[in-house]
């Protein structure tokens, strides 16, 4: 049987095992280092941002933007539905109260209107919202303008998840560049990566020392370690940032790649009925981290599931979208404002091999396989 085709793979290439073997050599390894350094410039300057903190993950990168923007135990903090777990555990992992938020249907971003009745009705509640995080959910950035007005406008700090929007833009700003502070992902899944890690990024040079000093065990300045705060130990190793510079000098051409990929989706589904690709309309400024198509099973007679067994049984890979939140088990129990339009998308999508390191005969192989699939139908 062939190779197994996964869905998003990581790049790598000789100019990452070439960095990592110089950050080895240069002796930087006890973990952090001036790739460390240098790294946190490079993408806070590509993204327009005057500060950037490597982290050990996007997760430990919202946990401590959440902590140092104040959020606390017994605080609400306002979410998207439509997202993967970590943004809410970082929420949960505070003591303070995941909220959702339901999706536009288009994208399946934060939608701009359920945010204000979502505050509006905690407002006139008295409750206290410490904080708005939204979700560029699989590349495409949220309407960053009229979220931020809305803040804004109820004086609640944004938090801006782009842990997979690294690359795209709105309005003409980077994803990443958004809100009090905003968290990237390079998870071995995601657009790059450092085989695990994060940064959090911002223009605030107090909230990026506090960030720091609570990224590694919150030490005072003195030599016998005092410590007046809780601290936690997060911070990215001198040897995965190093892999992670040599990544970022090569996302145009992986974003361009996955770019490739998408169109040929486009192509191949722009005549079948019942199927579209989702998020395409609009999609020039987007990384398109993701490809996924949404189905319409009274019209195509099929259904995501059955496409996604029949690319299984040649051993590639495709999943659903993201589980909505207030679906998980885990998280039912909370409140949110729900309209059913995460949980449509959830029902209809269907995400396939999207990576930047399908070569052309597993992209062929992916193609040939829906083909039949449809033919068959
Ligand atoms: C991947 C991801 C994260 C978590 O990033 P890690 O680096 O894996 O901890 C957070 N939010 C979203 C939306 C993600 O997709």
């Amino acid at each position: 049987m062939a190779e197994r085709i996964y869905m998003s793979s990581p790049d790598v290439t000789e100019r990452e095992e070439s960095a990592i073997i110089a950050a080895i050599r240069s002796g930087w390894i006890a973990p952090l280092g001036p790739d460390v350094d240098s790294f946190e410039q490079e993408l806070a300057a590509r993204l327009g941002v005057a500060y950037g903190v490597a982290l050990s993950s996007g997760t430990a990168a919202l946990h401590l933007g959440l902590l140092t923007l104040g959020v606390k135990p017994g605080d609400v903090v306002v979410t998207s539905t439509m997202t993967f777990a970590a943004t809410t555990n970082a929420i949960v992992y505070t003591g303070a109260e995941p909220f959702f938020v339901d999706a536009d249907l288009a994208t399946g971003n934060m939608d701009p209107v359920l945010l204000r009745q979502a505050l509006t009705s905690l407002r006139e509640a008295g409750e206290e919202v410490a904080a708005i995080i939204p979700v560029d959910l699989l590349g495409k950035a949220v309407d960053y303008t009229a979220i931020t007005a809305i803040a804004e406008e109820f004086s609640v700090p944004l938090l801006a998840d782009a842990a997979e929007s690294l690359g795209a833009s709105h309005a003409g700003r980077a994803a990443g560049s958004f809100g009090r502070a905003s968290v990237v992902s390079f998870n071995g899944n995601k657009i790059m990566t450092t085989s695990g890690g994060g940064m959090l990024l911002t223009d605030d040079e107090d909230l990026a020392r506090r960030v720091r000093y609570l990224a590694t065990q919150a030490r005072q300045p003195v030599a016998h370690y005092e410590h007046t705060d809780v601290g936690y130990n997060y911070r990215m190793s001198n040897l995965l940032a190093a892999l992670g510079r040599a990544q970022l000098s090569r996302l145009d051409e992986m974003i361009a790649r996955r770019r490739e990929m998408r169109e040929l989706y486009k192509e191949l589904f722009a005549s079948v009925d019942g199927v579209e690709v989702f998020g395409a309309e609009g999609d020039e400024n987007d990384n398109v981290w993701l490809t996924s198509i949404l189905v319409d099973e009274e019209r195509t007679g099929w259904t995501p599931s059955d496409l996604s067994a029949a690319l299984a049984a040649d051993d590639i890979e495709s999943r659903p979208l993201w589980k909505p939140m207030h679906k998980q088990p885990v998280f039912a129990h909370l409140r949110g404002v729900i309209n059913g339009a995460s949980e449509r998308l959830f029902e209809r999508g269907l995400t396939l091999p999207s990576g930047s390191a399908l070569t052309a005969s597993q992209r062929a192989r992916v193609v040939d396989r829906i083909h039949d699939f449809l033919r068959e139908r």
